[in-house]
């Protein structure tokens, strides 16, 4: 499964834990919070940037502003319990 084209409906389980590869930022939130905040279809991908942001990533927060390079340095967030390239 890849957490590109993933909704957050669709994430497995009922809590979404989240981690960064860049910083120590790490939490765990309940999936139904999160669908009430930002709404079912949510993709995966957007979710994390948002959260990390939320967490005050600077990196995560240049993305979601648009103002993020392409290949520079990326915010690390990605959810350790999503297996991907399946
Ligand atoms: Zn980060």
């Amino acid at each position: 499964m890849s957490a590109g084209t993933v909704p957050l409906h669709r994430y497995p389980g009922l809590k979404v834990r989240l981690a960064c590869r860049s910083c120590p930022r790490k939490g765990q939130f309940g999936k139904a919070t999160l669908i009430e905040r930002v709404g079912r279809n949510e993709s995966l991908v957007t979710l994390r940037l948002k959260i990390a942001d939320g967490w005050g990533c600077e990196i995560a927060k240049a993305v979601m502003a648009g103002e993020h390079p392409p290949g520079s340095v990326q915010c690390g967030v990605h959810y350790p319990e999503l297996i991907t390239g399946r």
